[in-house]
């Protein structure tokens, strides 16, 4: 007998040991008392081939009961399954025969997209996904309390490659502990290295790296567009002009930032509404009409102390610049310390009017112009 993880296809090792284990014949008495009872395995087994009644279990548990743990698939299972299994809601499956192992695994990436909606498919092949469905997520996000949680939901729900742009700033860092305590291996990790980054940021990359046991990728600028920008601006051009700061944001930060997000269906970052009046409406997840794709915010309705009491409670590596006033990080010449007190993003572009402060990568589609 062997485990397979539906998402990845790995086979698990040290699986959970069953809470629950449900017949096809379980009621919503038995479904609720199921989902509200633990947070551990519900194992939903399948009597006989054509008994497809532990689907529908699977979709009611997700979908009315509001579970988010582990549901395992056990007993009569064929490898043509594999798919229906994933949307449907299933985490993982008992492969009686090992030998059929690579038999499922192959099974599990025979189409890459489906026509119809499923449990976690927002996106079907049929059409984009939309606004509607973006804020469907939103609201369950909004009904979970723990951060990996929240992660493991997105995960569930987005079908397709999820990338996270790290800065490697507080908020970023407690998503990228969530992520490592989720076990979800298939979200794309990336920082933009600007080339002005602080020498503390990338230091923060390797502490990080090695705490997770993970990659964070670096990704650069197309290296001719910097050097016609610093031909025609100079190497400080940013601090001169309002345009010119934009125009380096854009070449160093937003062109990488939008190359990275194509082709991807969903993407993490650390915004927070306490950031700023222009961030204070963001979504916990929101349609990104700019990115054809679903923005998720995992921490949008996090306060600074919540925020810090996880990074201390989970003792989470974070950039050193923190100890030292610096609360918004981004690249070292346009970031300062602030005072106690002072407005967080006020140590960003700080000669600038407070409007204009936003480099273009995070815009809220509801306010046109404004962060997300
Ligand atoms: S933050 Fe400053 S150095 Fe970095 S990309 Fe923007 S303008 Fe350029």
């Amino acid at each position: 007998m062997a485990l397979l993880d539906l998402a990845t296809g790995e086979l698990l090792s040290d699986p959970a040991e069953v809470a629950t284990l449900l017949e096809p014949t379980a009621d919503a008495a038995a479904l609720n008392a199921a989902a509200s009872g633990n947070a551990g395995p519900i194992a939903i087994r399948f009597p006989a081939f054509g008994d497809g009644r532990g689907i529908s279990l699977a979709v009611l548990l997700r979908e009315r009961h509001g579970f988010t743990g582990e549901i395992r698939a056990v007993g009569y299972l064929i490898p043509d399954l594999a798919q229906f299994l994933l949307r449907s809601g299933f985490d993982t499956a008992e492969v009686a025969d090992p030998e059929q192992v690579a038999t499922w695994q192959a099974a599990l990436s025979r189409y890459s997209r489906n026509y119809q909606k499923g449990y976690r498919n927002l996106l079907p092949l049929r059409r984009d996904a939309t606004r509607k469905e973006a804020g469907e997520l939103d609201q369950r996000l909004a009904r979970i309390k723990t951060l990996t949680d929240r992660i493991r939901e997105a995960r569930r729900r987005i079908e397709g490659r999820i990338a996270f742009s790290t800065s490697l700033g507080l908020e970023d860092q407690a998503i990228l502990h969530a992520i490592a305590e989720s076990g979800i291996k298939d979200i794309d990790i990336f920082t933009l290295d600007t080339g002005r980054l602080f020498p503390e940021v990338l230091e923060t990359v390797e502490l990080s790296e090695l705490r997770y046991g993970l990659r964070i990728r670096l990704v650069a600028p197309d290296a001719g567009e910097v050097e016609q920008l610093v031909a025609r601006d100079g190497v400080f051009g940013f601090r001169h002009a309002v345009e010119n700061r934009k125009s380096c944001c854009e070449v160093r930060k937003v062109r990488p930032l939008n190359r990275e997000l194509k082709g991807a269906q969903g993407w993490i970052a650390g915004i927070r509404r306490e950031h700023s009046a222009a961030r204070a409406d963001v979504a916990l997840a929101a349609w990104d009409e700019a990115h054809a794709l679903i923005k998720v915010n995992p921490v949008a309705d996090w306060t600074s102390q919540e925020l810090t009491a996880y990074i201390a409670a989970n003792n989470i590596p974070v950039n050193p610049l923190h100890a030292r006033g610096f609360v918004s990080i981004g690249c070292a010449p346009c970031t300062r310390a602030v005072q106690p007190g002072e407005d967080p993003r006020a140590g960003r572009w700080w000669w600038e009017h407070e409007e204009k402060k936003e480099c273009g990568i995070h815009l809220n589609p509801n306010r046109k112009g404004k962060a997300a």
